[in-house]
C-alpha cells in the first residue's frame, strides 16, 4: 500500500498534513498547503 504524496508539491503525510480528494474519478492526495491554491484556481 503506498503512503501517499501530495499530487502538486509531492510532500508525504511526514511533511504536512494529507487530504484526500476525487479527481476525474480517482482518489489522490492533496497536502494542506496546496489545498487552498487547489481550491482558488
Ligand atoms: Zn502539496
Amino acid at each position: 500500500m503506498s503512503e501517499g504524496k501530495c499530487m502538486n508539491c509531492e510532500a508525504g503525510s511526514k511533511d504536512r498534513p494529507l487530504v484526500k480528494i476525487e479527481v476525474d474519478g480517482k482518489e489522490e492526495r492533496v497536502c494542506v498547503k496546496c489545498l487552498p491554491a487547489l481550491i482558488h484556481g
